[in-house]
C-alpha cells in the first residue's frame, strides 16, 4: 500500500472522467463513425460512376497512396507540429519554435499526420470535383 496522501495520477480512474467528459467522448466517438461511413459512400459512388463510364481511377488512387504510408527513417515525426508562423516544424515536446521562437498554438497544434489527413482529404475532393460529383 501507498503512504497515506499518495495518489497515483496515473491509474485509470472512471470518476476522474466525469459524466460530462464521457459524453464529450460519446459525441466524438459518433461524429467520427459519422465522417468514416460519408468518406466510405463517397469512394463507392465514385468507383462505381467511374466503372459506368469506362473511368480508370487506378492511377488518380494510385497518387493517393504514398502519402498515407509513414515514413520510419530516422523515427517517426507524426508529432512534429508546423509553426503557425514560419511554417517550422518542431518536436511535440517544444512549447517554441526552434526557429522563430514563436509558442505553439494553445489548442490544436497542426501535426505532420494530421496535415496529411488534410491532404488526403482535398485530394479526394478534388478528384470528385474533376468528375463532376
Ligand atoms: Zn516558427
Amino acid at each position: 500500500m501507498r503512504p497515506f496522501g499518495g495518489h497515483d495520477e496515473g491509474m485509470a480512474n472512471y470518476q476522474s472522467k466525469g459524466l460530462e467528459r464521457m459524453r464529450e467522448l460519446g459525441r466524438r466517438g459518433g461524429e467520427n463513425s459519422g465522417k468514416t461511413r460519408q468518406e466510405k459512400r463517397a469512394v463507392k459512388i465514385l468507383v462505381g460512376y467511374a466503372a459506368e463510364r469506362g473511368i480508370d481511377l487506378t492511377a488518380a488512387l494510385l497518387d493517393s497512396g504514398p502519402a498515407e504510408r509513414l515514413n520510419r527513417s530516422g523515427g517517426s515525426h507524426d508529432t512534429d507540429w508546423r509553426c503557425p508562423t514560419c511554417h517550422h516544424f518542431s518536436n511535440i515536446k517544444r512549447r517554441l519554435c526552434a526557429i522563430c521562437g514563436g509558442f505553439a498554438p494553445r489548442n490544436g497544434r497542426l501535426t505532420r499526420a494530421a496535415l496529411r489527413e488534410r491532404a488526403a482529404e482535398h485530394r479526394t475532393q478534388a478528384i470528385l470535383r474533376k468528375h463532376g460529383l
